[in-house]
């Protein structure tokens, strides 16, 4: 069970650690300045990474995917695109939705359960994406700075709830251009007209029942049902000014669809090869006295029907490369082509075992034995020594260290040398 305030306090602290106590205005801008996204939607990620570690991800997998695939649909028919966005669903029973920074859009369960109507839903959303859209999650959180440091000179019980009142509260002019946003982008998405108010009418209804507010849409507007006439007013205007709805079908996000056939793993960790979110691995390139550099990080791993799927992005100095990979038991599987579900995994690599060789088709992996191995990022002790050979490549020897992954590789021959230089591991 998520406590009540861990969300709010999850994301405050992680908004400090990104940000502490400004010194002087030039930090603030230097967080907020000049319309850079790259800071913010490093931060939602920071946000969305502690989210994940501290347990406040829905496992509701219904949930998830009704959430992901209207979401999908409003995001198809924005006309520009500031951010990745991404949608994030919230295991708590609170009524609630937010917008972080970088396009991350949280729903919260008890949210989903109170609208069991797609168009309802898809307003909430559509709504948050404008406040992202329109980037009032920056300003409101270089807002919560000040009331940082407001509440750091208040003290005590005083300060920390000035702090929760002043959490994520938007301004009452950002709620109205949210709606307008919201409303506009719901419509040309295609969902019902005459239901475009209904999101709000439910949230004033709870607000009602419980006797109390429900954050974000009613915690600054003083009449939830003036907002209700006001929606459906905007989208009358729209109506008449002959919008008309983007043609957009959701797209299929079952897994078969966004993964294609996985192989049938048992995904039990290889420590020679290690795939956890957020690593990051460079490599040094030396061949005939050239030095060039590379480095392979893993973006995401999402869970399978069983199987962790990483997905690996390589930057080589002009161009970068997407892939996905599964390392199970002896086995590491990779594909390329991630736009095709139908693309096939191919075993990329078979850990051997001590003094055997294994095959699959023309290639083979020898075992070597165990070396210690130094690099610029260090020595690695008893690495895992192999010879890999294949039909039409030069044969490489490769060590990789336990709990680090490749640390060198040499090819025979050419003596191209690979050296790890840095290993970046989540925090
Ligand atoms: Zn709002």
């Amino acid at each position: 069970m998520v406590r009540r305030f861990s969300f709010r306090t999850l994301i405050l602290s992680v908004l400090l650690m990104l940000a502490p106590l400004p010194k002087a205005q030039s930090d603030l801008e230097l967080i907020f300045g000049r319309g850079d996204t790259g800071k913010e939607i490093e931060m939602g990620r920071q946000v969305y990474d502690q989210m994940k570690k501290s347990g406040l991800l829905s496992r509701n997998t219904a949930m998830v995917q009704r959430t992901e695939r209207i979401f999908s649909q409003l995001v198809a028919c924005l006309p520009q695109k500031l951010y990745p966005y991404q949608v994030v669903v919230v295991a708590s029973s609170e009524i609630n939705a937010n917008c972080l920074p970088g396009g991350y859009v949280t729903v919260f369960e008890g949210l989903l359960t109170a609208m069991p109507e797609d168009d309802e839903l898809a307003f909430v959303l559509a709504h948050e994406i404008g406040h992202a859209a329109r980037r009032h999650t920056m300003s409101l959180f270089k807002k919560l700075q000040t009331d940082y440091v407001i509440a750091m000179v208040m003290g005590g019980q005083q300060g920390s709830s000035y702090l929760t009142g002043a959490f994520l509260s938007h301004s009452r002019e950002h709620e109205t251009e949210a709606d307008r946003f919201g409303t506009e982008l719901y419509l040309r998405a295609g969902f019902d007209a005459k239901v475009v108010s209904r999101a709000m009418q439910v949230l004033a209804d709870e607000g009602d029942k419980r006797g109390q507010r429900v954050p974000e849409y009613q915690s600054t507007h003083p009449d939830p049902r003036r907002r209700v006439k006001e929606i459906e007013k905007t989208a009358a205007t729209l109506l008449e000014r002959g919008l008309k709805p983007i043609s957009v079908t959701a797209p299929d996000l079952s897994i078969q669809a966004v993964f294609g056939k996985i192989p049938t793993l048992s995904s039990e960790a290889v420590s020679w090869f290690p795939l956890d979110a957020g690593m990051q691995w460079s490599y040094r390139v030396k061949r005939d006295g050239a030095t060039s550099q590379y480095s392979v990080r893993v973006v995401g791993v999402s869970l399978v029907d069983g199987s962790s799927v990483a997905r690996l992005e390589t930057s080589l100095p002009s161009s970068k490369i997407s892939s996905q990979w599964i390392a199970d038991k002896d086995r590491v599987w990779r594909r390329g082509r991630l736009n095709s579900p139908d693309s096939p995994w191919a075993v990329e690599l078979i850990i051997p075992r001590d003094n055997a060789t294994e095959k699959l088709g023309t290639k083979e992996f020898q075992s070597l034995g165990y070396e210690d191995v130094e690099t610029p990022a260090g020595k690695f002790a008893n690495c895992l020594k192999m010879r890999v050979r294949g039909e039409g490549t030069p044969s490489v020897i490769c060590w990789y260290a336990s709990g680090t992954g490749l640390v060198k590789r040499v090819q025979e021959g050419t003596g191209t040398e690979e050296l790890l230089v840095s290993l970046r591991r989540p925090n």
